[in-house]
């Protein structure tokens, strides 16, 4: 189909008496149908494939107990749609308070129009005892009915009319209906029934229970309210995220956002309580919900690399760029797994979908652990951490099979006497072309800074390499020696097969991550970087 009508309508069409020309129909070939059903059944062939070779791998089948399994998108329109309320809310409310401002100006008499806002902010939670100099009301028939009488000067009493004794403000019939008018005042979700067109008269004891009531309701919807409102911490996402976290707690995962626990360049953290997900599973009380940003803008950083390559002018689309990061949080959840395994301190990861990460808050009595930066530690704590942190780097080495990669006092969170390790996206195998050469610099930035704490007998970064490796050459020589020549050849001849070829037996993260890497080193190639500067520029957070 064209999709530009009015520059292909032939003028003859352009009376509605006019002879009407069909515009040509454009065709598909069978060829063109029968290929791509072929590819759709190969793709097909090759999921089942990877699905059955998944259930027999242990490791697969832990990773996929967290990740949340692909949804339609209609399944979001209800959320779209209440957001979207929301929002039309939260405007008509900023609406309603401009008018109010410009009227009221600098005057001292003010006019409110609270009442006309929608969303709730106006809640009174007075009470009724204090209610003589409220606002005039004059909405219902039994409020005319109050309004009757007279009204009681400043002397709290008023004179007898006519036979009728002395009327204070705690008159019963008085007192009664202010009752059941401010019955009628309870939020509107509180169902009160219709007080029009009667004398309505509700004792105190009647009236307290019920406002009792309606502020249990009331705690319930603001808490609600909270969940929806997520103030702050909602701007700090993008509104897809948020539609996600919307939906999280519809569905119950998580609770309520608490506030944000650092927002970075390549992430948000956001501290969330932890709820239940549907197999029942609990989820930690506190979580930390990294949120990869997903941006190209935000996402500079490799954008720099991508964009200069020709190669990947068309093709490094906002959805491909997507697709990456949603890698990346992938592969962080899988490092996770497997250091948790290794019987490391880490997180325990708890959920992931798309480019958000849920997983358990590493956290204190006084919130979120901070950064071993940033904590003032005792001798005895500074040699404490200094010990773990060795232990550390061996174990992720010898237990885990990975190299942080980014290891340093800003990765490190302290906890209760405990060292906590943190942001292992980047980890790698030993494998990796590169992981000597990040696995150096961990250990220069760890001997660095406990030096520099005045630690006495911290190891040299060469000790300390060859410690972790076993490795007994210089480890400068080590790391450019043949052995890494030789495995960088074997990695890049890996990466062309799996381009080149349909990947055997491989879960399709690794084929697709391999491919990413790929991508990667070529942009960095061709933006004449080397692969040292550019892991150094974009792992520094
Ligand atoms: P990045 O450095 O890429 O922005 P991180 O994973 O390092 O992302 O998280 C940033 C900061 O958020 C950390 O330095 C830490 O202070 C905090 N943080 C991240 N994850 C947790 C967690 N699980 N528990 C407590 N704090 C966390
Ligand atoms: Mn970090």
């Amino acid at each position: 189909m064209d999709s530009n009508p009015e520059k292909s309508t032939p003028p003859s069409t352009q009376s509605p008496w006019g002879k009407v020309t069909q515009p040509a129909t454009a065709t598909t070939s069978l060829t063109e149908i029968m290929s791509e059903q072929l590819a759709t059944d190969l793709h097909k062939k090759e999921v089942d494939k990877y699905t059955k070779s998944l259930l027999s791998d242990p490791f697969e089948k832990e990773v996929a107990c967290y990740i949340a399994p692909e949804t339609s998108d209609c399944e979001n329109d209800l959320m779209i749609a209440r957001m979207l309320q929301m929002q039309f809310d939260k405007e008509h409310d900023e609406g309603i308070k401009r008018t109010e401002s410009k009227w009221n100006g600098t005057s001292k008499v003010t006019v409110s129009l609270d009442n006309f806002l929608v969303s709730g902010e106006n809640d009174d939670d007075s009470d009724y005892e204090d209610d003589m100099d409220d606002r005039k009301r004059h909405w219902d028939t039994f409020e005319a009915s109050e309004a009757a009488f007279p009204t009681i000067p400043k002397c709290g009493y008023t004179k007898p009319t006519e036979g009728k004794g002395i009327v204070t403000k705690h008159d019963i019939t008085m007192a009664n209906r202010r009752n059941a008018c401010r019955v009628m005042e309870f939020p509107p979700e509180f169902q009160t029934g219709d007080g029009g067109g009667f004398d309505m008269r509700l004792s105190n004891q009647v009236f307290n229970s019920l406002k009792r009531h309606s502020k249990i309701d009331q705690g319930r919807r603001s808490k609600m309210h909270d969940k929806s409102e997520l103030s702050t911490s909602e701007q700090a996402v993008d509104p897809q995220t948020r539609i996600m976290l919307h939906k999280w707690f519809d569905n119950g995962l998580l609770e309520g956002v608490r506030g944000i626990i650092s927002t970075g360049k390549e992430a948000v953290i956001l501290h969330a309580e932890g709820g239940k997900k549907e197999d029942g599973t609990q989820l930690p009380k506190n979580c930390a919900v990294k949120v990869f940003k997903t941006t190209m803008n935000e996402f500079k950083e490799r954008d720099k690399y991508i964009r200069n390559d020709y190669r990947f002018r068309d093709k490094f689309t906002k959805q491909n760029c997507r697709k990456m990061i949603e890698l990346w949080a992938e592969k962080e959840l899988r490092n996770l797994i497997r250091m948790k395994n290794a019987g490391l301190r880490c997180p325990a990861v708890a959920h992931l979908k798309k480019h958000v990460l849920v997983m358990e808050m590493i956290s204190d009595s006084r919130g979120p652990a901070p950064k071993l930066k940033d904590v003032v530690l005792s001798d005895a704590e500074l040699s404490v951490a200094y010990e773990q942190v060795i232990e550390f780097v061996k174990g992720m080495y010898q237990k885990a099979g990975l190299i942080h990669a980014d290891l340093s006092e800003y990765n490190i969170l302290w906890c209760e006497g405990d060292c906590w390790f943190i942001d292992v996206g980047q980890a790698v195998e030993p494998r990796h072309p590169g992981a000597r050469t990040f696995l150096y610099r961990d250990c220069t930035n760890i001997c660095t800074f406990f030096r520099r704490k005045g630690l006495p007998n911290v190891l040299s970064p060469d000790e300390l390499f060859k410690q972790v490796t076993g490795l007994n050459d210089d480890p400068k020589k080590c790391i450019e020696d043949a052995v890494l020549e030789q495995q960088i050849k074997e990695f890049e001849r890996d990466e062309e097969l799996l381009a080149h070829q349909e990947p055997r037996n491989h879960y399709p993260f690794e084929h697709c991550w391999q491919k990413s890497l790929e991508e990667n080193k070529a942009s960095k190639e061709a933006a004449g970087l080397s692969s040292h500067t550019v892991e150094v520029e974009a792992t520094k957070t």
